[in-house]
């Protein structure tokens, strides 16, 4: 059974509990568009995760059974810790070089997206990321870490983070100079000048402060949250492919193969050519869909049908011919283009709402 599906409900009412204690404080902390895109962009990744790490997970086995050096038993408490030591060391190198290297930053960029920090923000999600972030773990398979090792050391470095985007915690003294916590976790969100590049650890923030990138949270400066060039869209296929369009315009502008390698692996800040080298935080307007309520009421509505329609996928994806499961993944992100399209008033929305309900039928009264 996919951990995922027992982890949605928690999710989902620990975002309520935060909603709620927010509300109760008078603190903005939540706007629903907002935390509906970041879900939209959280569901859209697990579907895609689900084709695509089947294939890079294969690599790893492939390299586990014939190239790994020696061999880890997996009934040692001690060799786990070690495991996912290891795992966060190569972790930190992975979120680094997704802010660092344009074309994984072209992955990574959504995650930061939004202008808002709350729980929903942690499952913001990339569709992309599954591509090419398995490269970084090829040396545990090289040193001989069990596949199941891998994926449940994995999902426990994906899993803690999850807490730690949230407003609502404070300073915690030392721990926020040796785990990742809500403070400095913020300031890796911040487009503020003094928390770009900082603050990339999964688990512990030890690697920054061994690497050079770490910086605590400043008392005489509010963090401002977001990317410098602004998404402006709660669109999931739009957040995951507009740096890789502004890369595709480069390259075709790029007049020679250094230019054009430079595009892809250089910095990202190559290519963001509009975005301020400085940043003001006195000037910042946050995106506000200017959404009527009673869509905003429609949009969640939907969305909440379709968390039980994608929990079923989870659950039956093993058990679903590829047919099935691409038809059920199509679906699924039609959907979600349907209800962010909504909550944006776009032209073409209410016809692809149409279009995926009468698909939707169908496929059940066929199924039926
Ligand atoms: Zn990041
Ligand atoms: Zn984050």
């Amino acid at each position: 059974m996919n951990p995922i599906v027992f982890a949605i409900p928690v999710f989902l009412l620990t975002i309520l509990a935060e909603w709620g204690i927010a509300k109760r404080q008078g603190r903005d902390v939540y706007s629903l568009p907002d935390a509906i895109g970041s879900l939209s962009m959280g569901l859209l990744s697990q579907v895609v995760g689900l084709f695509a790490k089947v294939a890079s997970l294969a690599v790893y086995v492939a390299l586990y059974d014939h190239a790994s050096i020696t061999y880890w038993p997996m009934d040692n408490v001690f060799v786990w810790i070690v495991a996912l030591l290891l795992y966060d060391f190569l972790y930190y190198w992975n979120h680094r070089m997704g802010h660092e290297v344009s074309l994984l930053w072209g992955a990574h960029s959504i995650h930061h997206s939004s202008e808002y920090y709350n729980l929903s923000t942690a499952l913001r999600q990339s569709s992309t990321g599954v591509l090419l972030s398995w490269l970084f773990y090829i040396p545990m398979a090289i040193l001989g870490v069990p596949p199941e090792m891998l994926v449940v050391v994995g999902l426990v470095d994906l899993l803690y983070q999850y807490w730690v985007h949230t407003e609502l915690i404070g300073r915690l003294g030392w721990l926020d100079r040796i785990f990742v916590t809500p403070s400095n976790h913020r300031v890796h969100h911040g487009q503020n000048d003094y928390c770009i590049d900082k603050n990339y650890g999964g688990i512990l923030v030890i690697w920054d402060r061994l690497f050079g990138t770490f910086a605590p949270e400043r008392f005489d400066e509010k963090v401002i949250y977001g990317l410098r060039k602004p998404l402006q869209s709660l669109n999931p296929l739009w957040a995951n492919t507009l740096h890789y369009f502004d890369i595709w315009q480069h390259l075709r502008q790029a007049t020679n193969w250094r230019a054009k390698l430079k595009t892809m692996w250089g910095s990202p800040r190559l290519i963001s050519g509009k975005t301020p080298a400085h940043f003001n935080p006195t000037h910042f307007v946050r995106y506000t869909p200017q959404t009527p309520q009673r869509m905003v009421i429609y949009a969640s509505a939907q969305y909440a049908l379709l968390v039980p329609a994608f929990l079923y996928f989870l659950v039956l994806f093993d058990r679903m011919n590829t047919h099935q499961a691409a038809f059920y993944g199509l679906w699924l992100g039609l959907s979600l283009q349907a209800i962010t399209g909504l909550l944006q008033q776009k032209k073409w929305a209410p016809w692809l709402e149409v279009l995926r309900w009468a698909a939707g039928l169908a496929a059940m009264v066929l199924a039926l």
